[in-house]
């Protein structure tokens, strides 16, 4: 079967080819979590610019507001390629503030 899903903010529409519930299930988790960022986490501004750097070899895969140039930090799964928003601290707790949302710190991180 197949589900439509829109983002939050409307602006992505997909149509996501599932084979069960649990399939669907899956597919959708790791959609959201990537895709379904429906503001800046520290201006709240709803335009958002998708953005992949890459150094030395390496992608970086960055959420960035163009309006506070705040940035939300993707990680790589390392089985699956899969990506997943980076929400921590840098001492690993949760950024229950900022929900991972952060300036340019100059680091490359
Ligand atoms: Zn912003």
């Amino acid at each position: 079967m197949k589900i439509n899903y829109r983002t939050i903010n409307q602006r992505l529409n997909v149509e996501i080819d599932v084979e069960s519930a649990k399939d669907g299930f899956k597919k959708l988790s790791e959609f959201q979590e990537v895709f379904d960022e429906s503001c800046c986490g520290l201006c709240k501004n709803q335009e958002l610019q998708f953005v992949v750097r890459t150094v030395e070899g390496n992608d970086y895969y960055e959420l960035k507001c163009k309006k506070c140039f705040g940035k939300l930090a993707y990680g790589q799964h390392k089985s699956g390629g899969s990506l997943f928003p980076k929400r921590k601290n840098q001492d690993g707790t949760f950024d229950s503030e900022n929900k991972g949302w952060h300036k340019w710190n100059g680091n490359g991180s």
